[in-house]
């Protein structure tokens, strides 16, 4: 639970540190970074190189992942990952459902993250968790209705594994929903923030590696 009177200024990081051996997409590159230079071995400085595949951890989906001719992760509008953003909680264990959803007052332009009991489990391990919770068809087609803007989630995909992800990415990356998957949430309450998550510059990505944060709102 937050101390919103201790964290009014702080921000919080909602992303995960990428590391060597962290949990990968089954069949994805994952992470494997390399010191090429080492100043305990005599070298000037410390450099390093790194092979990732750029939907590793916490990252941002644009358009172009699902859409043939979608929007490159370079072409993303900065308003999609600044500006005010609602934690929601999630306690199904399943999938986000829309009937879950429509308590919320969700509206127009929002920024959404969804909280599950993923923050808590699946990033315990650096097995891939396959039974995690995820946005379901229902709700995705909810939320291109209400025409949000930005939805995050918090494991590696927003689509469940071997259901219909890819339909459940198709549906919101088509409607021109920006997403951030990867998140973890645990050290956050439900409630409004003011949100600030930046991927790589990468020209004509179809997605890439951010770096998440969170401040409380009054
Ligand atoms: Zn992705």
């Amino acid at each position: 639970v937050v101390d919103f009177k201790r964290s009014e200024a702080a921000w919080i990081d909602i992303s995960v540190p990428l590391r060597n051996g962290m949990v990968r997409w089954p069949g994805d590159t994952g992470f494997q970074a390399e010191r090429v230079q080492q100043m305990a071995q005599g070298d000037t400085c410390n450099l390093s190189r790194v092979s990732m595949g750029m939907h590793t951890g916490t990252h941002i989906d644009a358009p172009l992942h699902f859409v043939r001719d979608g929007v490159g992760i370079d072409r993303m509008p900065i308003e999609a990952m600044i500006g005010p953003a609602r934690v929601l909680q999630i306690d199904d264990d399943e999938s986000i459902k829309s009937s879950a959803l429509t308590q919320h007052a969700i509206r127009s332009g929002e920024r959404l993250l969804f909280k599950t009991r993923n923050s808590t489990r699946a990033w315990q391990t650096d097995e891939f968790v396959t039974d995690y919770v995820h946005v379901s068809l229902d709700a995705a087609r909810f939320l291109v209705e209400r025409k949000v803007r930005t939805v995050g989630i918090d494991y590696l995909s927003v689509g469940g594994y071997e259901r219909d992800g890819d339909e459940v990415h198709r549906t919101l990356l088509g409607a021109g929903i920006w997403l951030i998957e990867g998140l973890n949430l645990a050290a956050v309450a439900p409630g409004r923030y003011e949100l600030v998550c930046l991927p790589l510059n990468y020209e004509n990505g179809d997605g890439a590696p951010a770096r998440a944060v969170l401040r409380p709102l009054r």
